[in-house]
């Protein structure tokens, strides 16, 4: 993502920061040096950052789980409304959502346990000034007694059954693991969006600028999850040979580049196959067409750009097993016969219209290729 720097690297997880988050350490300094002066600035600044560090390890610690678990993590990227953490694919068994998604909280609370103990022990030696953590003067009790407090809310505010937060993916679980993912999704998620709206209520009546925008970001993602799951219900039973796009031309590897364009303009879909007799060769988009057109390599072969990355699903590979699938950064898939060949093409773009005109209309009939897609199935999740 732009706009972020990396910071650091854990797990060989890079954690970035996004600029904005200067903004709320920006805040901290004014807030606490406005009343406290340069001495108040500072402690804002230290206290806003050690509370993102705080953040940083509630995200590592949904990634270190979900690594366990066999997912990938991307990154780790801190925002001034908190932190995401970034997982290749999902989760596919509710029991390993539940443990990735309670690792977060947890913590925090190992955190704010620790800091605790230390308050303690500190007030035993008489090293803790309580009646400077409780009139909130900038020093070292009243950083520890706020980073306690802020790792407390962090751990509890993020258990909240309201999704996609950790407590309603821990609601969705246990749903998932009773009545199966589909069900289970729409329904911690139809709750996460009537909860989503009492938390936007409760922040503009409060004037908590931040919530409120944290409970509509809430209601749109809760909002997404719903209407997939409905989708993926939808066309459940449907197989790849169901989606398959047959293409309307090939393109032969020997065909120039100038007249692969000029093939191309008699059709619209997005990807054309290069194909030798039965033998899918490559596979090239439009935009790679033009690409090339604009560098002037209007004669070469269509082979010299013809990408060979793409997928291969057999003709009776599952919708489920597919959306999947599709996955990394050609996202083209090659539906095949079982003896390996070629019958057509799933593309993402298309594969998001099926899901949402299944999302809107029930199993597709037959789908559209290269409309918009307003539902995309995501192929990496946010924690
Ligand atoms: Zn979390």
């Amino acid at each position: 993502m732009s706009w972020s720097l990396q910071v650091a690297r854990a797990f060989g997880i890079p954690i970035r920061v996004h600029l904005t988050f200067l903004l709320i350490v920006a805040w901290g300094a004014f807030t606490w040096g406005s009343q406290h002066g340069a001495r108040g600035a500072l402690f804002g600044v230290v206290s806003m950052l050690l509370l993102f560090v705080s953040v940083a390890l509630h995200e590592l610690g949904h990634s270190v789980v979900a690594q366990r678990r066999g997912l990938a993590v991307r990154e780790i990227l801190l925002l001034p409304i908190g932190g995401i953490a970034a997982l290749d694919g999902k989760p596919s068994r509710p029991r390993d959502e539940l443990w990735i998604a309670l690792a977060g909280p947890a913590v925090n609370f190992v955190i704010a346990v620790g800091l605790g103990a230390a308050i303690f022990g500190l007030n035993a030696a008489g090293h803790f000034d309580l009646a400077a953590a409780r009139a909130m003067t900038p020093g070292g009790s009243t950083l520890v007694a706020l980073l306690l407090l802020g790792n407390l809310t962090l751990g509890l505010f993020n258990l909240l059954p309201i999704f996609p937060m950790d407590g309603g993916r821990v609601l969705r679980a246990l749903l998932a693991g009773r009545f199966g993912m589909e069900r289970g999704t729409r329904w911690a998620a139809g709750f996460g969006q009537v909860a989503a709206v009492g938390l936007g209520a409760f922040a503009v009546l409060s004037g908590a600028l931040v919530l409120s925008v944290i409970a509509v970001m809430i209601f749109f993602a809760a909002g997404r999850e719903r209407m997939e799951a409905k989708a993926l219900g939808a066309m459940k039973g449907l197989r790849a040979a169901d989606l398959a796009q047959v293409p309307g031309l090939l393109l032969e590897p020997g065909d120039s580049i100038g007249h692969a364009v000029a093939k191309a303009l008699r059709t619209s879909d997005g990807v054309l196959p290069v194909v030798l007799g039965e033998t899918l060769l490559g596979v090239v988009t439009r935009a790679e067409l033009a690409l090339a057109m604009q560098r002037g390599r209007a004669h070469e072969p269509v082979a010299a750009i013809a990408s060979k990355a793409w997928v291969e699903v057999e003709l009776g590979t599952p919708v489920e097993t597919v959306i999947e699938s599709m996955d990394g950064a050609r996202a083209v898939m090659a539906v095949v016969h079982d003896d390996g060949v070629p019958v057509g093409v799933i593309t993402r773009d298309h594969l998001h219209s099926a899901v949402l005109l299944s999302s809107l209309a029930g199993p597709p009939k037959t789908v559209a290729p290269g409309a918009p897609s307003g539902v995309a199935p995501r192929d990496r999740t946010e924690w």
